[in-house]
């Protein structure tokens, strides 16, 4: 009897154990997780007055973290204002930036965009533009559309607050209104963090949340030819492509700059055409 109940033991045991992982993934994905611990690291605080640093610290240490809660689960709850990609009709895609403007590499992005002549969608950062006024004038000079990626790049699923995303956004929108003349809709979260509650608030101060389908993963510092074939083998019709101007104070972009000399004439001898987010989602992005 008790060798019966031992064995039973173990096998529920096991199964319990073989099943954990789907166990943890299915809460990730359902709730939003604001009193998880996480492993953080700050980035260093450096002293460019240029190169206000990102709060929630690197790319590279965040996006190791769990992502709260699925983009796609997001995009299906909110698909009025929650975006991955475009219509897949037609051969259009979207090359999206964040984290600029930074005067290491943004000018450098904008070089290759000006040389193809392709428009882009810049998600910048208050603290930056502030800093770098000059180069987000450029942006809108030469044809981008620039977007919210608040004002210091906060986790704001760690800081899990609404009102720091409110003041985050709001800060960020009025300092982009004096250099650009507008009042952007289009927000993209750091480090694509986001839960319910977090685009609920979004939607109340009339924005449109911009995810992507296609992950460059540039942060990471790859040769230029790894980050170019993390595009052009993932690359489809409506596809929204993420892509860095920006880095922490010890990153460097010099690679996603020689990346898109490859990514841009590639993908247009494929019959793709570079469109702007709000013109491949058909939206405004102006209030
Ligand atoms: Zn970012």
């Amino acid at each position: 009897m008790r060798d019966r109940i031992f064995k039973l033991l173990l096998v529920t045991g096991f199964l319990f154990c073989l099943h954990i992982t789907d166990i943890m993934a299915a809460y990730a994905n359902e709730e939003p997780l604001v009193n998880v611990s996480w492993q953080w690291s700050k980035a260093v605080i450096q002293n460019d007055p240029n190169l206000p640093d990102l709060d929630g610290g690197s790319e590279n240490s965040s996006r190791k973290l769990q992502q709260p809660v699925d983009l796609r689960i997001l995009q299906q709850r909110y698909p009025d204002i929650f975006f991955l990609q475009g219509p897949t009709d037609q051969k259009r895609v979207a090359l999206t930036f964040d984290d600029g403007p930074d005067p290491r590499f943004t000018n450098g992005v904008l070089d290759v965009l000006k040389q193809y002549n392709v428009p882009a969608t810049f998600f910048v950062l208050g603290s930056r533009a502030v800093a770098n006024p000059d180069i987000v004038k450029r942006m809108q000079n030469e044809g981008h559309v620039i977007g919210n990626h608040t004002y210091s790049h906060p986790n704001l699923v760690q800081e899990s607050d609404l009102k720091t995303l409110e003041r985050q956004v709001t800060r960020t929108e009025i300092a982009l209104n004096d250099i650009i003349g507008y009042r952007t809709k289009l927000f993209r979260p750091p480090y694509g963090f986001l839960y319910n509650e977090l685009v609920e608030k979004l939607r109340e101060m009339n924005y449109y949340v911009i995810a992507w389908s296609v992950d460059s993963l540039d942060w990471q510092e790859d040769p230029p030819a790894v980050i170019a074939s993390n595009v052009v083998d993932n690359i489809h019709s409506g596809a929204i492509i993420l892509l860095h101007d920006g880095a922490e104070a010890s990153g460097d972009r010099t690679n996603t700059i020689e990346a898109l000399r490859q990514i841009i004439p590639t993908l247009q001898e494929q019959g793709y055409e570079f469109v702007t987010v709000p013109e491949l989602l058909n939206i405004p992005f102006m209030k």
